[in-house]
């Protein structure tokens, strides 16, 4: 019998089966794609993300991940430049990155197979828990080639992601916050001499191009819920024309001229939530499973490293006791839930503050954002903003890695 099963081999799952691996405590570990460039998964790295992942004591293996730093932060207003920001001169050495995801899971899972204790099923879907006497000890799996399977554990981890079977089957209910916008995301080539992220708004819209970690520019469109239906159905060329429309002209003919070289495009239904308890016995959830992130900001990646961290320095003296102390283990999960939620209530509700400014489409919100641009430039005014953002950047709590 494995001590843990994790399901999903996302940031969360990859992490913390690398921290027990690394301990010699049983896991295994069960992830339903074969390949992790199935999916468009989430790339900002932030000095909180970067500060969880340099824990896990791979530094040299985590500098080769594929990734991009950029040097320059504009912003844009009704198409005209308001603002720059050069990043080292605002955060040092500790740089926001845009990281390969794909490349930063298969250089955990690589380092989890080192390691005898660590048992991978890759392309296993899991399809139910196993329970017994009230408790979770175990669970039912589809291999793709279509073989059942079931394996027992005295915990079973759900980071399987905002769609969780884990969060479905523990019937953990969660509360929503209010997310008035969804996300078109797509790649193009990018333009020759741009560096860093551009982001454009005014009348309601917003737009986010970044040169990312594989040289090309990450377009994230942020479009109001109520039109993100009409907006798939009308095809790329469609959306491309009106997001040329609120960009500067010599974007504006960028984007135009190479809308045939449009890739990965992705609709994100933006959703913001977290379950009301992690846990019920002999089973917990973190990661997007526990509380799906806002892509405000972007955190949900950071939050969920953060929270492999956190969550084993609570399991791993657990676990290393024999013989095995259940109702300290479902203590434990209690704590990893309160320690983790003041960091969460207090993200989650700042990412709920911008696209009421952002995506107000009256003259009242572009005149909020003249307003921000011009009172941003006063030592004072950077100094509160500075220090709202410092969560975004640095997350709300410190976090180490002690076992
Ligand atoms: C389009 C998009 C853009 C994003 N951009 C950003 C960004 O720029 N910055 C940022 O920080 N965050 C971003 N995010 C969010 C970020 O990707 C997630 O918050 C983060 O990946 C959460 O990590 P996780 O490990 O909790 O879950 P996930 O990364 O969702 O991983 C869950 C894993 O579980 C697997 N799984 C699910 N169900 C099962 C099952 N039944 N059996 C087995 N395996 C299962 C999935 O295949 C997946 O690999 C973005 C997300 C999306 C979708």
């Amino acid at each position: 019998m494995s001590q843990v099963i994790i399901i999903g081999a996302g940031p969360a799952g990859a992490c913390l089966s690398l921290i027990f691996s690394q301990r010699d405590i049983p896991v295994t570990l069960i992830e339903r794609r074969r390949n992790f460039d199935r999916e468009f998964r989430g790339e900002i790295l932030m000095p909180s993300g970067f500060e969880a992942l340099m824990q896990l004591g791979i530094d040299k293996k985590l500098n080769k991940v594929s990734n991009h730093s950029p040097r320059q932060l504009k912003f844009y207003l009704n198409k005209k430049q308001i603002l720059e920001i050069n990043q080292k001169e605002v955060l040092g050495e500790q740089s926001i990155k845009a990281i390969s995801q794909v490349d930063l899971l298969e250089t955990l899972v690589k380092e989890c197979k080192r390691y005898p204790c660590f048992k991978f099923y890759r392309g296993a879907s899991v399809k139910s828990l196993i329970k017994e006497d009230n408790r979770v000890n175990g669970v039912n799996f589809l291999l793709d080639g279509g073989e059942k399977k079931e394996i027992y554990a005295d915990l079973v981890i759900g980071a399987d992601g905002r769609n969780s079977i884990v969060r479905k089957e523990c019937d953990l209910t969660a509360y929503e916050y209010n997310t008035p916008m969804d996300i078109v995301w797509c790649k193009l080539p990018k333009p020759q001499d741009w560096h860093g992220v551009s982001v454009y708004g005014g009348q309601g819209n917003l737009l986010f191009a970044y040169q990312s970690w594989d040289d090309q520019l990450q377009l994230a469109w942020v479009v109001l819920k109520s039109q993100f239906k009409d907006l798939r159905d009308e095809g790329i060329e469609a959306w491309v024309e009106l997001m040329s429309n609120h960009v500067d002209p010599v974007f504006s003919q960028h984007l135009r001229q190479n809308t045939s070289f449009i890739s990965n495009q992705f609709f994100l239904n933006s959703v913001s939530d977290c379950v009301e308890e992690w846990s019920i016995p002999g089973a917990m959830v973190i990661g997007d499973a526990a509380h799906t992130m806002s892509p405000v900001g972007g955190q949900g990646l950071n939050i969920a490293m953060r929270d492999a961290v956190v969550s084993a320095n609570y399991l791993v003296p657990i676990f290393k006791k024999d013989p095995l102390n259940l109702k300290k283990l479902d203590e434990a999960i209690k704590q990893i839930e309160a320690d983790r939620m003041n960091e969460l209530k207090s993200i989650q509700y700042k990412q709920s503050i911008p696209p009421k400014i952002m995506l107000n489409q009256s003259l009242l919100g572009d005149w909020a954002l003249r307003v921000m641009a011009l009172l941003v430039k006063l030592p004072f005014v950077a100094r509160v903003l500075g220090k709202i953002n410092n969560d975004f950047l640095y997350g709300k709590t410190k976090i180490e890695l002690i076992v």
